[in-house]
């Protein structure tokens, strides 16, 4: 049966205009932000939960092998098809209905292909909004898909601890719907089974709707800048901001100078915040929130956030060398431009790493003794959200560097990064952007074989088909 017989069954099924063959048409399905992409056979648009199901039971009777795709703005190649031109995409981008909020459960029930933003812009006249907050704009399934943290974790859980419940679609000859959809915040009936579809990269199902947790929108934030005196003052820093913020305290964003440097440079409508002075080492943003006004006699955050800062000023300790208060919205717009600012200055070799929080500093300050003796001529351009241990251990080389051209040279030096991540310090090779083609080696090398028998056997379990770019 060609790919030829299959548009045509498919066509029947979604209709014709629901089907990108032409490759002008399918070219932006196939390249994912940080990949090259490669050559999808052909790229269904389905409509709803129905259109999804009828078109995995036709493509696992037909070993059709399909890769799930939402906003493609994940990172490690899980949601473009691979150079071989046989998988076809299956695009959410369609299936995003808001059906319904509701502000008393602080719910919204949504199609899995609803952008964050879309939800986001709905829930404001209701005091609400999704708490999982990055600087891209992806589908609610995708970010169930990939169990998406971001960098407000610290003080709201990742999705996992943020989905109520969910809709998915096996990859088996009947589609079979998996509804577990439910509205309760309290149901201990058995197994959570939406836990196997959440962070699994659509390995075990399609995710077609959700049901996620909303929080009332903060009404007052402050945001500062601090300078740590030295790397081990950030866990002092860190340690006393939650003891002396309690519920306030939202975010705890590392950025490394080299990172801040080159956002700078990449987008001339930012702000420095520090002015003249040089650019320091290492830096945290820092965030305060409250849901409400301020009341009468009532400090305002900032002032609240002032008087912390003086605190941590005078702790004999001295862990502060310099805080800088400023704006929320220039602050957050500087953190959310590291990403695009280090992907620009070179060939970026990305880490979404993670440690247990203490291990953080160490880690880093190893590597920037370590790799200049070993990978010489590499600037390190970490990030991340280190108040909950996660990195984003960025490399970078100049795009002429002779050894790219050199397939083992990256290899290798994954190799060496992950081996000191996961076999020194016991950390994670993947913190929040779950699996997908580029780190599908390190699952296999670094999970233990008795998980992996069990993932396999969940997977023969519910699927026949063929769906996801990963092995499990
Ligand atoms: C600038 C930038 C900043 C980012 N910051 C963060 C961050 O702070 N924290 C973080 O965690 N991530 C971050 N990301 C990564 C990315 O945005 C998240 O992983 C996001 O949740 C992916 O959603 P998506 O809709 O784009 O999914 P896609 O990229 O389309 O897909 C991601 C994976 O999920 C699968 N999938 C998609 N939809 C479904 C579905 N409905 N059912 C089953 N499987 C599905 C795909 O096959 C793929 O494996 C960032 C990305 C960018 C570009």
């Amino acid at each position: 049966v060609t790919n030829h017989n299959h548009i045509s069954a498919l066509e029947k099924i979604i209709g014709k205009e629901n089907i990108l063959t032409d490759p002008h048409d399918t070219a932006p399905y196939e390249k994912g932000w940080r990949d090259d992409g490669g050559k999808a056979a052909f790229v269904l648009r389905p409509h709803n939960t129905n259109d999804v199901s009828r078109i995995l039971s036709y493509c696992a009777k037909n070993n059709i092998h399909i890769i799930p795709q939402g906003a493609n703005t994940g990172l490690v190649s899980g949601s473009t098809p691979d150079t071989s031109g046989a998988h076809c995409v299956l695009s959410l981008s369609r299936l995003n209905t808001i059906f319904h909020i509701d502000p008393i459960n602080r719910t919204a029930h949504v199609g899995a292909g609803c952008k964050l933003s879309a939800l986001n812009a709905t829930l404001e006249e209701h005091g609400l909004y999704f708490p999982i907050d990055l600087g891209a704009d992806p589908t609610i399934g995708g970010m169930l898909a990939t169990n998406t943290g971001g960098g407000r974790f610290l003080k709201y859980g990742g999705v996992r601890e943020n989905t109520l419940g969910l809709r998915a679609i096996l990859s088996d000859e009947d589609g079979t719907l998996i509804d577990l959809l439910h509205p309760c915040r309290k149901n201990n009936t058995g197994p959570d089974l939406k836990h196997l579809f959440i962070g699994t990269s659509g390995a075990f199902g399609i995710i077609t709707e959700a049901l996620v947790n909303l929080a009332p929108l903060p009404q007052q934030t402050a945001t500062a800048l601090l300078i740590p005196r030295t790397p081990e003052s950030v866990n002092t820093l860190l340690m006393e901001m939650e003891r002396r913020c309690g519920n306030y305290f939202s975010a705890f964003e590392g950025m490394s100078g080299e990172a801040i440097k080159r956002a700078l440079a990449h987008s001339p409508t930012l702000t420095n915040p520090f002015g003249r002075d040089a650019i320091p080492n290492y830096a945290i943003l820092l965030e305060l929130t409250r849901t409400w006004t301020p009341r009468v006699g009532e400090q305002p955050l900032t002032d609240i956030l002032e008087s912390i800062l003086s605190e941590l000023w005078a702790m004999p300790e001295e862990p502060l060398e310099n805080a800088l208060l400023g704006d929320p919205a220039k602050l957050w717009a500087l953190r959310h431009a590291l990403s695009e600012g280090v992907q620009k200055s070179g060939k970026l070799i990305a880490f979404d790493i993670a440690f247990k929080r203490g291990d953080v500093m160490n880690f880093l300050m190893q590597m920037h003794k370590q790799l200049p003796a070993q990978f010489p001529d590499i600037a390190i351009c970490d990030f991340g959200h280190i108040g909950d241990g996660g990195v984003h251990f960025n490399l970078v080389v100049a795009k002429d560097d002779p050894r790219l051209s050199d397939n083992s040279f990256e290899t290798n030096l994954r190799r060496w990064v992950y081996d000191c991540v996961v076999r020194e310090y016991n950390g994670s090779f993947s913190a929040e952007h779950a699996l997908g083609r580029k780190n599908q080696m390190f699952y296999d090398l670094y999970t233990p074989q008795n998980i992996k028998n069990i993932n396999h056997k969940i997977k023969n379990l519910l699927c026949t088909g063929e769906i996801s770019a990963i092995l499990l």
